[in-house]
């Protein structure tokens, strides 16, 4: 399995990434192959008159594309594809399940390989549009054992239970997706001098225009009308505050929903990222040294009583609750989190609890908007960029619907 991975490392993004091949793949190959693969091997793939010859095919009739995606063992996004009768593709129902090697995501031990996909929601494909009345499609898909066991990363099992039975609720989320770009290097942030640092602090990044100030517009731009296409609810887009740094949100989506828009959205961007040869990291906090904010996925929230009449009580005894299980929120809002959540750059410390009205030094934040009607929703800013959705979502929705929790005072604007 090793010496397949590899070997196909070596066939797509050959040139940074053949340096770190294993040894003995290196020397299976012989300097003869190493003479052959140069810096630009590879790039007739991005040769957008070579890639429309075969766009330009016509798609067979009554037959469609659906690219089944998962999410692998370390919260990142996979992808296969199958040819099916357009008739199977009409509902979550009539799509087959199928299955993917196991032992190559981290998600099954060798001898017991195979991993069963579970068809949970259908979006249009941006990425293989055509020209009849059929679409091409993605397809969300959760994990499970041939014995009908949800997988242990399986978040969206976990969450499903959260939200089931709690469906008067009615929830919104709002997911505000942060990410950062970078060169090939996987090193240089988009914009950054190589090896170095921008001679300009933060300031003119965050909503900018510009050739000095936003770097990667193009990019969030082609994700947004990817995302858009595809029928997700990206609900806007901003140049975010740390050079490089973008962001995008997606919402108000109800229960469930959020993590399955929020994931097939993110597939998406590393889709767009692949195409224009840019990396892009989830990672909350990807530049440490320095005075450089991370990235977050501020997930805004309400519940139908909230978004009426008194509705401003009801939010605060949910953030009472949220108060109460803060450890357990933060154990499941993202790896390296405490890189971010420091109480600097726009954050709340990963020690401690606060809340506050338009406050974004605090845990959670309740808007403006929301005090002065009385009524609206709040932002829960804890969760870093690379959370699971499944996680955070159903995490919240199992939260405010626990028992009472006992008053909290509201962050003093001087301790901001
Ligand atoms: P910020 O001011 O924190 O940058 P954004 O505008 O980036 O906020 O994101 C706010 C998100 O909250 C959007 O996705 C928006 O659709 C969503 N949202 C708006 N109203 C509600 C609501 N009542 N409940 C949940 N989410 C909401
Ligand atoms: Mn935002
Ligand atoms: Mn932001
Ligand atoms: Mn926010």
């Amino acid at each position: 399995m090793k010496f397949t991975t590899a070997l196909l490392f070596v066939a797509t993004t050959s040139q940074q990434v053949f340096a770190f091949a294993p040894a003995n793949t290196a020397s299976r190959h012989s300097t003869s192959l190493n003479s052959v693969l140069t810096k630009t091997t590879g790039r007739s793939s991005l040769d957008p008159a070579v890639i429309a010859r075969y766009d330009a095919l016509p798609f067979p009739a009554d037959t469609i594309l659906a690219e089944y995606v998962w999410v692998d063992a370390a919260g990142n996004t996979r992808s296969k594809t199958r040819t099916l009768p357009a008739a199977k593709a009409e509902s979550v129902e009539t799509l087959p399940k199928w299955n993917f090697d196991g032992s190559s995501t981290g998600q099954a031990p060798g001898d017991d390989s195979e991993v069963i996909l579970r068809p949970c929601r259908i979006f249009k494909d941006p990425f293989r549009p055509r020209s009849d009345e059929l679409d091409n499609i993605l397809v969300m898909c959760d994990t499970w054992t041939p014995a009908g066991e949800p997988l242990p990363t399986n978040s969206r099992a976990i969450a499903e239970k959260a939200f089931a039975g709690n469906e008067d609720q009615e929830t919104w989320f709002g997911l505000e997706q942060e990410f950062t770009l970078f060169n090939l290097d996987e090193r240089t942030p988009l914009g950054w001098p190589e090896g170095g640092m921008p001679s300009r602090p933060q300031g003119p990044y965050y909503c900018s225009v510009g050739p000095e100030n936003n770097f990667g517009r193009a990019i969030t731009d082609a994700m947004y009308k990817a995302c858009l296409y595809a029928g997700i609810s990206i609900s806007g887009v901003n140049g975010e505050v740390m050079p490089g740094q973008q962001e995008y949100q997606v919402g108000p989506c109800v229960g469930i929903d959020a993590g399955d828009q929020l994931m097939m959205s993110r597939y998406i961007l590393m889709r767009v990222c692949e195409d224009f040869q840019v990396y892009c990291t989830l990672h909350p906090k990807p530049i440490v040294e320095g005075d450089w904010n991370g990235a977050g996925m501020h997930t805004n929230v309400s519940t139908k009583q909230m978004r009426e009449e008194g509705g401003l009580e009801v939010i605060k005894k949910a953030i009472y609750k949220l108060g109460e299980k803060h450890a357990e929120h933060i154990a499941v809002y993202g790896e390296g989190n405490e890189l971010r959540l420091t109480g600097k750059h726009e954050t709340a410390s990963i020690e401690r609890f606060s809340y506050g009205v338009a406050n974004r030094g605090a845990s959670v934040r309740i808007g403006r908007d929301t005090v002065a009607e009385g009524k609206g929703y709040f932002e829960d800013r804890r969760p870093s960029s690379n959370a699971d959705p499944y996680l955070v979502t159903g995490k919240i929705m199992s939260t405010i619907m626990g028992p009472e929790a006992k008053e909290i005072a509201p962050l003093d604007k001087a301790e901001a």
